[in-house]
């Protein structure tokens, strides 16, 4: 099997600092933690960021912020990967600027519009999948394709066959948001199974279902993704009180199955990242 990916979530749209006093909010803390994963083993990065009240955001200023204090640590090659979803009612351009701008070597992908959480609808329209996908391309950023349900990897496999997007692809199934896919060992093997051929993936789960998800990834070769954006507890009642935790446990259960943990140099590699 391919060496395992750690991908590090550090902080999402949610939690704040009510729900887990761990969870890194500013630029510094962000940056820190993300240090502090990679020195853990983790390989890659996937930024979000909040303003100064804990809010989703996708205030270019705290990405530029971020990601200038992650870059001066020199000894640290960490991937990094930009969300393109950091709250919503957002224009298409507000959505696509940092990685613009930034030119880090991954930015998520949200493949189809979902209602997100019995909430809000989530919204990831075609015109904007094609803008999205074009400038991705133009900027050599890779898509980290996430996938909520099978119907957005379909959407995925139209933009492949419009030259949109462009092989290899790299998928991350996101399972356990209500208004998407349930986290079951089920569904992975279905989502696993309609794979198109040559793609790399990787899965987590929100919630109780989320050490689960993270043992089959491992054992089918996939990848991983551990942090608070999906979930901030260790265990049942217990609070992570740093992302590292996270990336260690990955780290005790690869090595239990004897699957080693990829470097970030290994990672490119294995994602054909070219720059
Ligand atoms: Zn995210």
């Amino acid at each position: 099997m391919e060496k395992l990916i750690i991908t590090v979530a550090p902080t999402g749209a949610w939690p704040t600092k009510k729900d887990t006093p761990y969870v890194p909010i500013t630029p510094e803390e962000i940056a820190q933690e993300v240090y502090n994963c990679w020195k853990a083993g983790a390989s890659i990065a996937h930024i979000h960021v909040r303003e100064d009240d804990e809010s989703p955001s996708m205030n270019f200023d705290k990405f530029k912020e971020t990601v200038t204090l992650i870059r001066e640590r020199k000894d640290c090659d960490i991937i990094l990967n930009l969300t393109t979803s950091g709250g919503i009612g957002l224009t298409d351009e507000e959505r696509m600027k940092p990685f613009v701008e930034l030119r880090p070597e991954m930015a998520s992908f949200d493949a189809g519009t979902m209602n997100w959480q019995h909430r809000t609808v989530f919204e990831n329209r075609p015109d904007f999948l094609e803008k999205l996908a074009q400038t991705q391309k133009e900027n050599k950023v890779k898509p980290e394709l996430e996938i909520f349900d099978a119907g957005m990897l379909y959407n995925t496999l139209y933009l492949v066959e419009k030259g949109l997007l462009e092989p290899p692809l790299h998928y991350q199934f996101c399972l356990g948001v209500p208004g998407g896919t349930a986290a079951t060992v089920e569904n992975f093997m279905h989502m696993k199974s309609i794979l198109p051929q040559g793609a790399t993936f990787s899965a987590f789960a929100i919630g109780r279902m989320h050490l689960t998800i993270l043992f089959m990834t491992i054992i089918t070769g996939g990848h991983v993704r551990v942090g608070m954006e999906d979930n901030v507890l260790l265990s049942k009642g217990v609070l992570a009180t740093s992302n590292v935790e996270f990336v260690e446990r990955v780290k005790r259960v690869a090595k239990e199955f004897q699957r080693e943990i990829a470097t970030p140099a290994e990672a490119r590699e294995i994602l054909g990242l070219k720059r």
